[in-house]
């Protein structure tokens, strides 16, 4: 139907009128992305149902990929580029008076996720389908995605992200299917026939309805779902008789208290605090969707004992890891089974994705608060601690102090992590470097215990949001270089190494970089009435903001070039906008600090005459995805600059790479692989390794005052965050930012690393002056990058831990 632009007109002229009743002048771009919207639904509908048939009569392996968070953005563009109807569409309504990219705004970002973790699931569907695989995923749909982030007086402000404010014409309700979830009671023992029997009483249930969104592969119509549950009251206002007084305002009391649990994606992207209702989150994303899960699996009249060759359980992180007692819960207390065929196929079917090592991060809940919210998982969670803690002392007598750090629950806490690997049969980190530290350090001793559980799986991104959709002249101009087998072969993007010295290749990649740079200038114009110069180097840094992300060394450093600008105003100099896009979480004042810290150099700096044509500073507001996909195609330079063995992997380093930005970044994460492909001509590494860094925290000697003293520049612009001068105000404004340098001795060694960032900054200017050597680097960062497509990473999960194949073209069934 969208395949002819004619066509696509006339359909859509005649669906304004019959479902809005406006003719095409009348209609609003909210109208026009609404019922584009409806047409697409409407239009794989069918597929849709065929999809989940095919599955079903094939009793394919079904993949549920269980996540706390998927950042999804938008969907209109994506869904009809994977239809191939972006063209169609595109002219279609260039016809009829409409521009798409405009279109396209009026969709609000499904924002249900922080940053990396949450964008990593989204790509996974992506690919998921695209390469069809029987995958979905389940997750919560928060009526409040992650806040919109407003910069008022330098400082951020958060205002809630009403994201279904309008409706969400991708999401079906199926009422139908919704499923109760229980909290609180107490659980009553008894014998029956010899067998000891649990039964929960006196419990408070919920109901959890899911919302099915399609995820539509690219090419042959694969649809998969995404089942996102709506918590909602289960007192039914007819059935509950409104006796005494207050009866009613239980009542209200109490759906509130019901919806509150699907209400808002906690802003925080590690460290989560000891939250009741962070933990009923997690609890009501496990057992509606294990019920669910098995729910479809019981229709395939099967034995329990297939279920791990049929359904593969995917933790994303440790939030989800109640499905390791959840599933055992509903194995014996509900199906019958003894404990050791339920530990066998729980254990069989469940695997799990670590992604991180920092250790305020790795979740642990207080014993009390899960023991009376959830009695009898809780009950369940103790067995599996007390077995495997038998199982340890047995292999490691006289090793108590061992046994109690691998326990479970240890003290009046549980450890998450630990639940999680013992339960699985596959842990997994992000990249590299992480899983080896992972064995090596923050898992050893279960490492030890279970070395063929580990494994690594570097993140990807899909390149067909954040290369065909966010670039599209790019993506044309290397479909006419290659051909278009890159588009289904990602890993084909080398062939594109044979162009990095033909000139005139170099003058049309440069032309694309120039181009998308005007479009993101003319955003800037737009938002903030800023003028950048286009041939500037666009240096970026975009990602949540985080001390170890050392979004604080970059600033830091812009500090130093404009106290150098201004001590030798004739020097000439290789202009730069250097572009920041950070949200913190509510409560990290640190964070907080930062922001207003950049906030307030921009102002200095942009406002100085003197660093005119030299020297630009911006922070652009509520960076989420829609944002990253107009920013990240306009950048020179992509900044990656963790202190090495903190960031797990990265994926924003492999959407610069994508897009044809230089990275400055550390030997940490992702970036460790992109070194090993693209070597140091092809990217600007500077900084202390991992194993430096791991020295540092072990053995000491390191003291930052030190290199304070040392360095003049360092010690310049540590004492204008205090003193009288262009950067502070108020003396107390940025005390927080210098006492967690020079009195907490830096704990991410942002002055140890400064000196050789700041030189490496130098020699990308030189770089940069040599433009078609900057545009041969560019090309060949392009060309690796399919390495880092998400189809690459999923085909090796499906490989090596689901075990499951591509269904391929759906045929009729
Ligand atoms: C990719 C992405 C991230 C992750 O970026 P990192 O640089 O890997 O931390 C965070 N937020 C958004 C909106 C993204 O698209």
């Amino acid at each position: 139907m969208f395949n002819n632009k004619e066509l696509f007109k006339t359909v859509f002229k005649e669906k304004l009128v019959s479902c809005l009743g406006k003719s095409i002048e009348e209609a609003s771009p909210g109208d026009v992305y609404k019922m584009l919207g409806t047409l697409i639904r409407e239009f794989i509908g069918r597929e849709w149902a065929e999809t989940n048939q095919a599955y079903k009569v094939q009793q394919e392996k079904q993949v549920y990929y269980f996540s706390m968070e998927f950042l999804i953005g938008r969907l209109l563009g994506n869904n009809l580029l994977n239809l191939g109807m972006l063209e169609t569409v595109r002219d279609g309504l260039l016809d009829l008076g409409w521009n798409l990219e405009e279109i396209e705004e009026q969709e609000p970002d499904a924002g249900l996720g922080n940053g990396g973790l949450g964008r990593l699931a989204a790509c996974f569907l992506d690919s998921l389908a695209s390469l069809g695989y029987a995958g979905h995923g389940c997750g919560i749909r928060y009526k409040y995605g992650l806040f919109e982030q407003k910069i008022v007086d330098g400082h951020q402000v958060e205002l809630p992200d009403d994201w279904l404010q309008k409706g969400n014409v991708w999401e079906e309700c199926r009422e139908d299917k919704r499923i109760e979830v229980c909290f609180w009671g107490r659980v009553e023992v008894s014998e029956e026939n010899g067998r000891t029997v649990f039964n929960s009483v006196d419990y408070e249930k919920i109901w959890a309805v899911p919302y099915d969104v399609p995820i539509i592969g690219y090419g042959d119509l694969h649809v998969n779902t995404l089942r996102l549950w709506s918590a909602e009251s289960a007192v039914e206002p007819s059935k509950m008789r409104m006796e005494g007084q207050n009866s009613y305002y239980k009542f209200l009391d109490y759906t509130r208290s019901a919806e509150s649990i699907s209400e808002f994606l906690y802003p925080d992207d590690s460290g989560y605090e000891g939250k009741l209702l962070r933990l009923k989150q997690q609890y009501f994303l496990c057992s509606a969707g294990l019920q669910s899960v098995l729910r479809t699996f019981e229709k395939l009249g099967l034995p329990y004992l297939e279920l791990p060759h049929k359904v593969a359980v995917h933790i994303n992180d440790t939030h989800p890891t109640l499905v390791i007692p959840e599933l055992m819960r509903i194995l014996i207390d509900e199906r019958g089974f003894g404990w050791d065929e339920a530990w066998e196929i729980t254990s069989r079917t469940v695997s799990y994705t670590n992604h991180t090592l920092m250790g305020e991060a790795l979740e642990k809940w207080p014993v009390n608060m899960v023991r009376e919210l959830l009695p009898r998982v809780y009950m369940i969670i103790e067995e599996i601690n007390k077995r495997f803690c038998g199982m340890l002392l047995e292999r490691y007598p006289e090793r108590q102090d061992l046994v109690s750090r691998m326990a479970i629950i240890e003290g009046d806490q549980v450890k998450m992590a630990h639940l999680a690997i013992l339960g699985s049969y596959s842990v997994n980190g992000v990249a590299q470097l992480h899983t080896e530290l992972l064995k090596s350090d923050v898992m050893k001793p279960f490492y030890e215990l279970y070395p063929e559980r580990f494994n690594n799986k570097t993140n990807g991104i899909t390149h067909r949001r954040w290369l065909m959709h966010a670039n599209p002249k790019l993506s044309h101009l290397i479909s006419e270089s290659i051909g278009t087998d890159w588009i289904k072969h990602p890993h084909q993007l080398l062939r594109l190494e044979s162009f990095k010295n033909d000139p005139a290749f170099l003058d049309q990649i440069m032309r694309i970089k120039r181009g998308n740079k005007l479009r993101l200038a003319a955003y800037i114009q737009q938002k903030q009435g800023i003028a950048v110069d286009p041939d500037s180097i666009f240096d970026v840094q975009v990602k949540r903001l985080h001390a170890y992300k050392r979004q604080l060394m970059n600033i830091l450093h812009v500090m130093h070039l404009y106290n150098d600008i201004k001590d030798h105003p004739s020097q000439e100099r290789v202009p730069r906008t250097f572009i920041f896009g950070a949200k913190a979480a509510p409560g990290y004042y640190l964070a907080k600090s930062i922001i207003k810290l950049i906030n307030v150099v921009a102002d200095v700096v942009n406002s100085d005459p003197q660093m005119d044509g030299k020297l630009k500073v911006l922070f652009l507001e509520n960076y989420s995805v829609s944002l990253a996909e107009k920013i990240i195609p306009a950048a020179n330079v992509s900044e990656q600059i963790s202190t090495a063995g903190k960031e797990a992997s990265g994926t924003g380093n492999m959407k610069f790479m994508m897009n044809g930005a230089l990275t400055i970044g550390t030997l940490d994460g992702a970036n460790v692989e992109m070194h090993d492909m693209l070597g140091d001509e092809n990217m600007f590494l500077f900084g202390l390794r991992s194993e430096e860094v791991v020295n540092y925290y072990k053995y000491g000697g390191y003291l930052a005052r030190e290199v304070y003293n040392r360095d003049p520049r360092i010690k310049r612009v540590m004492d204008q965050l205090m003193s009288p001068g262009p950067f502070c105000c108020h003396e107390r404004e940025f005390g927080m930012i210098y006492q967690s340098i020079l009195d907490h001795n830096d704990e991410f060694f942002v002055l140890r690393d400064f000196a050789g960032y700041a030189e490496t900054q130098a020699a990308i200017d030189q770089a940069y002056l040599n433009a078609q050597s900057w545009a041969s680097k560019s090309v060949v960062n392009i060309a690796h990058a399919g390495h880092f497509s998400s189809d690459c990473t999923i085909n090796r999960y499906a490989r090596d831990i689901w075990h499951i194949r591509r269904v391929g073209p759906l045929l009729e069934v």
